[in-house]
């Protein structure tokens, strides 16, 4: 028994003070693309190792779409001139598809498309994985542990549509989880939310152009917020959350 009592104070309080305190995340972690408004001339290098087609070139410069991203890195590793690099910022959470667009301008702050002041205390949310491959709800399912303390912002999963405020959907939405994701919609009482967590959610991602899967889920549903990434990382998962309840988590990492 003492031995418990002491392996508790030796563990302390593991729960990070979020988001007063921003967490500190490995140097491996691409977050934020960082763009630099220049010309890149003839270049192509970074559109033709680019496994999605998330970038664009425009005469101010590259643009890349987040929502397209798998956050690989090939583009920055490949860019000579380093004309885009990541950085280790975790807010990539945008309320709307656009906003989702990186150019070498400053990235504007997106707003909700509606009023979400109802959930801003109680937020029980459905997950559904619509065809994904389960990285995404991992990093969804983590939020519950002791380091993000999810249910301290009155955020929970639960087991029914009908018991929830909103859906987070993951995964390209295949043909065979279509139908049942447009049911789980419909069972959930309005004013729904819906959240499209990870790539595959927001635009297909590398299984876009296939016949079994969506281009994006709002072509099926109203996405009222875009997390971006591949898998998202479970800080960009809390903050897009927390931004819903219009909690801001602004600092940057
Ligand atoms: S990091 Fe994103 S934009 Fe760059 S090559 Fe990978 S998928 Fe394409």
């Amino acid at each position: 028994m003492l031995h418990i009592f002491k392996e508790r104070v030796h563990q302390q309080y593991r729960t990070l003070n979020y988001p007063e305190v921003q967490p500190g995340l490995s140097d491996r972690y691409l977050g934020l693309p960082a763009l630099h408004p220049s010309p890149c001339g003839n270049c192509h290098a970074c559109l033709d190792v680019c496994p999605s087609g998330a970038l664009t070139l425009s005469p101010e410069g590259p643009i890349l779409d987040m929502g397209r991203c798998l956050f690989c890195g090939a583009c920055s590793r490949i860019c000579t001139e380093g004309k885009i690099t990541f950085t280790h910022d975790h807010h990539v959470a945008s309320f709307s598809r656009e906003g989702l667009i990186v150019t070498g301008s400053e990235r504007p702050a997106t707003q909700p498309q509606r009023d979400l002041s109802l959930f801003s205390r109680s937020l029980k949310l459905r997950e559904v994985s619509a065809g994904g491959c389960n990285a995404c709800e991992a990093d969804t399912n983590v939020l519950g542990t002791l380091v993000y303390d999810l249910g301290r912002f009155g955020i929970d999963f639960v087991a029914s549509p009908r018991h929830a405020d909103g859906l987070v959907v993951t995964g390209p939405v295949t043909e065979n989880m279509r139908q049942a994701l447009l049911d789980t919609y419909e069972a959930t009482p309005e004013p729904r939310l819906v959240i499209a967590v990870g790539t595959c959610a927001i635009s297909g991602g590398i299984f876009r152009g296939s016949r079994e899967c969506s281009k994006g889920l709002a072509e099926l549903l109203p996405v009222d917020l875009f997390i971006p990434g591949c898998p998202p990382n479970p800080w960009s998962i809390l903050d897009g959350l927390l931004a819903i309840k219009g909690i801001q988590s602004s600092q940057k990492s």
